[in-house]
C-alpha cells in the first residue's frame, strides 16, 4: 500500500480511523484526550463530565510528529503511516459508543481502553470489554498513570520501552508487577495482553496491545498514537478504506450565533458538498432537505471551539462536520441518527425507507417494563446512556421517547398514575418541555412531575428524592391507617388510671407499638378498649417502643361505646394487642417496608388469625 498523499489522495486509500476513549471512571480517559488534542476541556463541562460530542482530527503531520521517536509498533517492525490522520471523538465513555453508530454497527474504528495501573480492572473497564467484544472492535489497551510508579523518572519525547528500560530496579520491578497483575485480570475476561513491543506481526487481532502511559507527564503517548494506527491499519485495513458511499451520523442540532440553525456530524466516509440533498431522521419522521454550507473546525481543536469554522466546498470522510442547511428544518433531526445523501431523485424515498425502519429499530431494541417511569432525551445515544443508567440504579421505565416533552408524552405517563403513583414521573434528559405539556402535568392529581436535567446523574437523583418525599407524605397520610402489630402485657403495679384514659405500665412482648395504635383485648373477645394516645419512656414521650421496652401508655376511649374499666371489663393480666386491619397490613408493605422487621410480619399473621383477616 502506498503513502498517504494529501494531494492525490484516491479512492481505496485509508480514511482517517475514528478513535473513541473508553474506560472505568477516574482511570484519566479526559486527561488522554487532553493531551492528544492538547487542549483542557475538562473545565466547563457540565458537571465535569463531557457530555455532548464533538471529534477532534488529528491530522498527519501532527502524527508524525508525535510518533517521530517510535522505535516498534506491535504488528511491524516499525511505523508505517498510510492514514491522512486520526479522528479522535471527544466524549469519552460508553455514550460515544451506542451515539456513534450507523445501520446498528458502532462507528468506533479503534477503540483506546483506559485503565489505572494502580487500581488494575474496575467494573466499567469490564463493562467497556464486553462492549468492545460485543461490537468486534480493536482495542488498544492504555495502562495509565505510570508516572505514579515509586520514583519513576520521565521521559515523554523517547519511546517508551526505553524509559522504563532506563528506570531503577525498583520501579522496573513494580511496573511488573503492576503489570502482571493487569495481565492476570484481563486473562479472566479471556483477552490476551501483551506489552506492545512483545507482539509480532501474526498476532494481529488476537493479541491486544498494551501501551503504559501517563496523560499527564505525557510518556507513552507517542506510543499509544502509533499503537492505534498501527491495529487501524493491520486489523481493520478494510473497513477504513475510502469510498465515495456516504456514511454519515448526526451528533447534535444546535443554533450557532452568526450560522444559524446546525448539526454537527461524524461523516465516516464518502464526501459531502454544499448542495447535496440530505435525508435525515426527524422527530416527526424522515425529511429530506439541502446543505447550504459546510464547515470544519481547525485541525486538531474541537469541534465546539467558537468561530473558528472554516468554509468548505466539499468535505471527505472521516471527519467531523458542521451542516447548515438551506431552510431551518434541520433542527428538525434527530441526534445519533444516520444523514443519508440523496444524489438521484428516487433515493429521498428510498433512504427515508431506510430512516423509518432505523428509528422503528432502535426503539424498539430498548425493553421497557410495564411500570415505571417515562424517559425522554434529546438523542438516542444520550436515551441509551440514560437507561443504561437506570438499569444500574435499578429505577424502571416504561416508555421513552426522544425530543422535546408534548403533551401526548404526560398524556403517556398519566396512565402509570393508576398502576403506581410514584411512577408518574418523567425524567427529561437535555430536552425543553413545551408550555402546554407543563400545564398539562400540573392539572393531574397528582401532577405528573416532570425533572429536566442535562445531567444524567441529577435526574436519578431528583427521582430518588421524588420517591422519598411521596413515601414521608403517604406515610403521614397513612399514619392513622398503617397500624404496626405489637402485643403488650400490663406489668403488676404499674396501673396508674383504670378508667379512660387508662394509663398503665406495659412491657411490649412482642412488635413494635406506635402512637395511634387501637389496642384490643383478645381474651375478651377482641374488644376495643381505645387507642394509645401518648407513649412515655423513662419520663420522656416517645413515638414508638419496641419489643422488650417498657413503657407507660395511655390510652383514650376512642371507641365510641361506653369507656371499658381495668377490673370491670377486662383484667390486669389479660394480654393487649394492636388493632390489625386489611388496609393497614396493606399500606404497611408499600410504605413501611423499611420500618417493618421479619419479626414484626411473624406478628402480622399471628395477629391476622387473632382478627380473621384473610
Ligand atoms: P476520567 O474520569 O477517566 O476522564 O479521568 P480524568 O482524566 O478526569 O482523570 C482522573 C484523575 O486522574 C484526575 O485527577 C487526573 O489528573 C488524574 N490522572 C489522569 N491521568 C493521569 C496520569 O497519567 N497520571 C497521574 N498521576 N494522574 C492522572
Amino acid at each position: 500500500r502506498r503513502k498517504y498523499n494529501k494531494e492525490q489522495a484516491i479512492e481505496g486509500d485509508f480514511r482517517c480511523p475514528i478513535v473513541c476513549v473508553l474506560g472505568h471512571v477516574d482511570t484519566g480517559k479526559t486527561k488522554c484526550l487532553d493531551n492528544l488534542r492538547r487542549t483542557n476541556v475538562q473545565d466547563g463541562e457540565a458537571g465535569g463530565i463531557t457530555q455532548h460530542i464533538g471529534a477532534t482530527n488529528m491530522p498527519l503531520d501532527c502524527i508524525e510528529k508525535r510518533t517521530s521517536f517510535v522505535k516498534k509498533v506491535a504488528f511491524g517492525d516499525k511505523l508505517d503511516i498510510q492514514i491522512p490522520g486520526l479522528l479522535i471523538i471527544d466524549t469519552p465513555g460508553h455514550e460515544s459508543f451506542s451515539n456513534l453508530r450507523s445501520r446498528g454497527s458502532s462507528l468506533c474504528d479503534v477503540a483506546i481502553l483506559v485503565v489505572d495501573i494502580m487500581h488494575g480492572l474496575e467494573n466499567q473497564t469490564r463493562e467497556s470489554i464486553k462492549l468492545l467484544k460485543k461490537k468486534r472492535c480493536p482495542f488498544v489497551v492504555a495502562l495509565n498513570k505510570i508516572d505514579r510508579i515509586y520514583e519513576w523518572k520521565s521521559s515523554p519525547h523517547q519511546d517508551v520501552r526505553k524509559t522504563i528500560d532506563n528506570q531503577k530496579e525498583g520501579t522496573k520491578n513494580q511496573f511488573k508487577k503492576l503489570y502482571d497483575n493487569v495481565y492476570t485480570q484481563m486473562a479472566v475476561e479471556e483477552l490476551n495482553i501483551k506489552l506492545f513491543w512483545e507482539l509480532t506481526t501474526e498476532e494481529a487481532g488476537e493479541w491486544i496491545p498494551i501501551v503504559p502511559t501517563s496523560a499527564i507527564t505525557g510518556d507513552g503517548m507517542g506510543n499509544l498514537i502509533a499503537q492505534v494506527i498501527d491495529s487501524a491499519q493491520n486489523i481493520v485495513g478494510k473497513k477504513i478504506t475510502y469510498n465515495p458511499g456516504v456514511k454519515c451520523t448526526v451528533m447534535e442540532v444546535k443554533a450557532i450565533e452568526g450560522l444559524g440553525k446546525s448539526i454537527d456530524a461524524i461523516l465516516v466516509n464518502g464526501c459531502l458538498q454544499n448542495g447535496d440533498q440530505m435525508v435525515l431522521a426527524g422527530q416527526q419522521g424522515p425529511f429530506a432537505t439541502h446543505i447550504r454550507q459546510i464547515y470544519t473546525p481547525p485541525a486538531n481543536k474541537d469541534l465546539r471551539v467558537k468561530n473558528a469554522w472554516v468554509k468548505h466546498d466539499r468535505v471527505k470522510g472521516a471527519t467531523g462536520v458542521k451542516v447548515v442547511g438551506r431552510g431551518d428544518d434541520i433542527e428538525k433531526s434527530l441526534a445519533g441518527m444516520p444523514m443519508y445523501i440523496a444524489r438521484k431523485d428516487d433515493e429521498v424515498e428510498y433512504f427515508k425507507g431506510e430512516l423509518e425502519e432505523e428509528i422503528g429499530d432502535a426503539l424498539d431494541a430498548i425493553r421497557t417494563s410495564s411500570e415505571g417511569v417515562y424517559v425522554q432525551a434529546s438523542t438516542l445515544g444520550s436515551l441509551e446512556a440514560l437507561l443504561e443508567f437506570l438499569r444500574t440504579e435499578k429505577v424502571k421505565y416504561s416508555n421513552i421517547n426522544i425530543g422535546p416533552v408534548n403533551k401526548r408524552d404526560i398524556m403517556k405517563a398519566s396512565t402509570m398514575l393508576e398502576h403506581d403513583e410514584k411512577y408518574g414521573v418523567v425524567l427529561a434528559f437535555d430536552v425543553p418541555v413545551t408550555r402546554d405539556a407543563q400545564e398539562l402535568a400540573e392539572s393531574f392529581k397528582p401532577p405528573i412531575k416532570i425533572f429536566t436535567a442535562n445531567i444524567i446523574y441529577h435526574l436519578t437523583d431528583m427521582f430518588e428524592k421524588h420517591l422519598k418525599d411521596q413515601k414521608k407524605r403517604r406515610q403521614e397520610e397513612l399514619k392513622e391507617i398503617a397500624i404496626f402489630p405489637a402485643k403488650m402485657s400490663i406489668m403488676p403495679d404499674c396501673i396508674f388510671a383504670k378508667r379512660d384514659p387508662i394509663v398503665v405500665g406495659v412491657k411490649i412482648d412482642d412488635g413494635q407499638l406506635r402512637v395511634g395504635a387501637p389496642i384490643c383485648v383478645p381474651n375478651k373477645e377482641n374488644m376495643c378498649i381505645g387507642a394509645v394516645s401518648s407513649i412515655e419512656s423513662s419520663g420522656k414521650p416517645v413515638d414508638s417502643a419496641k419489643k422488650g421496652e417498657e413503657v407507660c401508655i395511655k390510652i383514650e376511649n376512642t371507641t365510641g361505646d361506653a369507656a371499658k374499666m381495668i377490673g370491670r371489663h377486662f383484667e390486669k393480666t389479660d394480654g393487649l394487642v394492636t388493632r390489625i386491619s386489611r388496609d393497614g397490613i396493606d399500606a404497611l408493605k408499600e410504605w413501611f417496608r423499611d420500618d417493618m422487621t421479619k419479626q414484626d410480619w411473624k406478628l402480622c399473621i399471628e395477629l391476622k388469625k387473632t382478627f380473621k383477616i384473610l
